[in-house]
């Protein structure tokens, strides 16, 4: 039972109609995968690991930034070009795909928000996954995602058509954003929801399935209902989780699907909903929910605690509590004080793998 037997799937990085079947498979069978932001091998480890352990599907995607870092922070990355950008992405994506069959489980490569100014990164890594497409049949992201909410809906709508044409050719999927997916809605009044900027109206949603249906079957909405990015203080914005399964009925009825859930949605600004909110919005036809502020916190915890307990350690190479010729070299090297944020970042994803009900779904 599980994806790699029940799809026949290899473990490792997958594309094209392995990712459909995936998405598919989550819908019926009600989970979601996360989406872990990974910004360097390290982080990358900790994520395929709790995979790994919990026998689980996962995305593991890239933003600009973390692109960028994954190249160093040192190299230019101009705002025409997104150098760094586009060469930290290609290199993050060998290097995924050179690991990730080992830990036996399915991954999704993909890419994060990309808004209309970081479109020249976009235009690179499509450059580059042509190329690989031309090489080897596959392109080397299994999914970008494109984020043009804070453009006018037509704007968004027609340029999103753009780029899925030419990532149709490669199997390759697409993930827009509508509505704002907010992050300074403190105190907004959400009583009258259907007009509310922060919620997405069915009319947009069935517009942006009859644009992009016909281009490709390989995208995903993430549609805004009162998600926030990054971590508030509870109770500031409400949720209506609700709202997409009001989409998908809007969208089922007028072009008579047979499917109840004819819609892909992605959950953002997940970090901090409580886990009954999560099971609703997976009930509704969420297959990906992304998580980055409190992955970055998990990591820091394994990482604070080790200083913090070790201090009197690591202020000399030599010379500790024990005594004054003492070496401090097994405490200071990075593959000991970094494995322990790896150890707490992982231990965090596996948290969310059992929230989505993720685990054992490999
Ligand atoms: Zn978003």
């Amino acid at each position: 039972m599980g994806i790699l037997s029940d799809l026949n799937i290899k473990p490792g990085v997958i594309y094209g109609d392995d990712v459909l079947k995936v998405f598919q498979y989550a819908q019926e069978k009600q989970f979601a995968i996360p989406a872990i932001n990974v910004t360097s091998s390290s982080t990358v480890v900790a994520a395929l690991e709790a995979a790994k352990d919990k026998k689980s599907p996962i995305v593991l995607q890239c933003s600009q930034g973390g692109a960028a870092y994954f190249a160093g922070k040192g190299l230019p990355d101009s705002s025409e070009k997104r150098e760094a950008s586009v060469a930290g992405a290609v290199a993050a994506a060998h290097y995924i795909r050179a690991v990730a069959p080992h830990y036996g489980i399915p991954v999704i490569l993909h890419t994060d928000h990309c808004a209309k100014k970081l479109l020249p990164w976009l235009d690179g890594m499509f450059e580059a996954d042509e190329a690989e497409f031309k090489l080897t049949g596959t392109p080397l992201y299994s999914s970008h995602m494109i984020d043009l909410s804070e453009e006018e809906v037509k704007f968004n709508i027609e340029t999103t058509a753009k780029y899925l044409k030419r990532a149709a050719p490669m199997k390759q999927w697409l993930e827009m954003e509508i509505g704002i997916t907010g992050g300074e809605e403190d105190g907004v009044n959400n009583e009258d929801v259907d007009n509310n900027s922060l919620y997405t109206q069915p009319e947009d949603i069935l517009e942006i399935y009859n644009t992009l249906a016909p281009i490709s079957p390989y995208f995903s909405i993430a549609a805004g209902f009162g998600n926030v990015h990054g971590v508030y203080k509870p109770g500031n914005v409400k949720l209506h989780p609700e709202l997409l399964g009001k989409h998908q009925k809007f969208v089922q009825e007028k072009i008579s699907a047979k499917s109840s859930k004819p819609v892909f949605f992605v959950f953002h600004g997940g970090s901090g909903s409580t886990k009954e909110e999560f099971k609703q919005a997976i009930s509704f036809g969420v297959v990906k929910v992304n998580l980055d502020t409190d992955m970055q916190w998990g990591y820091l915890i394994g990482v604070r605690d080790y200083v913090t307990k070790n201090i009197e350690y690591l202020k000399t190479q030599v010379g500790n509590p024990e005594g004054a010729d003492k070496p401090n070299k097994k405490k200071y090297d990075p593959r000991v004080w970094v494995r322990e944020g790896e150890k707490t970042m992982k231990a965090r994803v596996e948290e969310a793998l059992d929230d989505f009900a993720a685990a054992g779904q490999a």
